[in-house]
């Protein structure tokens, strides 16, 4: 029976969801209570407060909404957008591929920017877009931070320093789902209109809370905008927000706990490394240029008579490991080992040992110990004193 353990832990190492801390998992361990009592508005007010300082903003407009990654995307584009509007969105893999699919069913007028998998959102192609619309038709910038397929994270400081350059008014909408809490994400000083991120990534939750930032730019697009928008309506929270209660419909009162605890544990760590081991085996990085590693997710790519599907089979079958398929594009050539959420240095080294017998049990002539001696080597030299143990 696949859906049966083996004995000890499962190593979970896909990009998300990832493993949740002890103390998450008891948090939610409770009762469903009546959120129109006083203590859940009390619970959401701080924690609309608190999860800002993930976005690193203090103007935005937090919503904390039942739903993933996809419905925050949604959430994103229906409150800012009307149908028709020309936007440009960047396709560098499987997920800003799905979030182009699902603009173009929305209708808009999707102006696609597409690089090769493993490269960056080409932003000379935005720079030559913003430079020959004077009249201002491109209403939006959709571009994902970290491509979780390809373990490439995009420099959004760069967009918004072209967006400036040529005083473009577009909206800058921004896909953090596999960034936001692991990597460094500024929301104000980088401009971003619209964040969002979902609960299963780098906050170590269950999967079921889309949480969405707007900046004061979004919101005021809100009122115009046109598109059809019912459950992600963000008139409906501000509504319940302006009245102190919060909650247009019933939350998941464990994912509100869960959040809470997760938020108190996050201000401790951030995580780093795998990409020496990968070396170290001979491999190569899907991610083709060293200014777009991504420290959430590394992309491994095999030689070609490799099936990379076949690793992450074995993995699961013989080591009770979860690791990353690749996805469309690079499926069968690239297998993906998230480095994000909770998680610590000693795992990782078990994770980089794990992937190494799999290596060799495919064909692949790979030195056992040669990756983890890579990573322990940096490893030892950078990890820090806990703060607790100081
Ligand atoms: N965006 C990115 C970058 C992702 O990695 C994912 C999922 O892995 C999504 C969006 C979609 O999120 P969800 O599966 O929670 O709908």
């Amino acid at each position: 029976m696949d859906y049966v353990y083996g004995p000890g832990r499962n190593h979970l190492f896909v990009p998300g969801p990832v493993n949740i801390p002890e103390p998450v998992i008891r948090a939610m361990n409770r009762n469903n209570e009546d959120y129109r009592s006083p203590a859940i508005p009390a619970l959401t007010k701080t924690l609309l407060e608190d999860v800002k300082k993930i976005f690193k903003t203090t103007t935005g407009t937090p919503f904390l909404i039942p739903t993933t990654g996809t419905g925050a995307w949604e959430s994103a584009l229906t409150n800012t957008l009307s149908p028709g509007d020309r936007i440009v969105s960047f396709l560098i893999g499987q997920f800003s591929l799905l979030w182009i699919d699902q603009q173009q069913r929305l209708n808009f007028n999707v102006d696609v920017v597409e690089s090769e998998w493993g490269q960056g959102a080409n932003l000379e192609i935005l720079a030559a877009k913003l430079s020959a619309d004077s009249a201002h038709a491109i209403k939006a910038v959709c571009i994902v931070h970290n491509e979780t397929a390809t373990g490439v994270t995009n420099n959004l400081a760069t967009v918004r320093k072209i967006l400036d350059h040529y005083r473009h008014p577009a909206l800058l909408l921004v896909d953090g789902v596999s960034s936001i809490c692991a990597l460094d994400f500024r929301m104000d000083e980088w401009g971003v209109d619209v964040a969002l991120t979902g609960s299963q990534k780098a906050l170590s939750m269950p999967t079921g809370m889309g949480i969405v930032c707007a900046s004061p730019k979004a919101l005021e697009a809100s009122k115009t905008a046109r598109s059809v928008r019912v459950f992600f309506d963000w008139n409906d929270y501000l509504k319940f927000y302006k009245m102190g209660t919060f909650w247009p419909y019933t939350p998941s009162i464990q994912l509100l706990y869960g959040l809470r605890a997760a938020l108190d544990l996050l201000f401790e760590e951030v995580f780093k490394k795998c990409r020496l081991a990968v070396e170290a085996w001979g491999l190569k990085n899907c991610t083709q240029k060293a200014e777009w590693y991504s420290d959430t997710v590394t992309a491994v790519v095999v030689p070609p008579y490799i099936d990379s599907a076949e690793i992450v089979r074995r993995a699961w079958k013989r080591y009770n490991m979860s690791l990353g398929l690749g996805l469309n594009k690079v499926a069968g050539k690239v297998f993906r080992i998230g480095h994000l959420g909770n998680l610590n240095e000693l795992q990782l080294l078990g994770c980089l040992a794990g992937v190494e017998m799999i290596l060799k049990d495919v064909g692949y002539p790979v030195k056992l110990g040669s990756g983890v001696a890579a990573a322990s080597a940096y490893l030892q030299n950078t990890i820090p004193l806990i703060p607790s143990r100081i």
